[in-house]
């Protein structure tokens, strides 16, 4: 077997942090994804998407929390 790591890893690779929001695609750092995502590092909502108070308190680890949290914005 002769996979080469670095040339197919991916977006979805679970060993590597999402480095976009999954809600509106906006740029996060790994490290935002590693505090705010859930545990297979994705984030579902950032500071572009979702106020700063939502992110905080967690809500941007799971989908359906965090178009809760963007509904209750508007
Ligand atoms: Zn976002």
């Amino acid at each position: 077997m002769s996979i080469d790591l670095n040339a197919t890893r991916q977006k979805g690779d679970n060993k590597t942090a999402d480095t976009q929001c999954r809600n509106c695609g906006s740029f996060v750092t790994p490290q935002f994804t590693r505090v705010f995502g859930n545990n297979r590092n994705e984030v579902f909502g950032c500071f572009e998407c979702m106020t700063a108070t939502e992110v905080k308190r967690g809500h941007a680890n799971h989908p359906e929390t965090a178009a809760r949290a963007r509904k209750e914005m508007q």
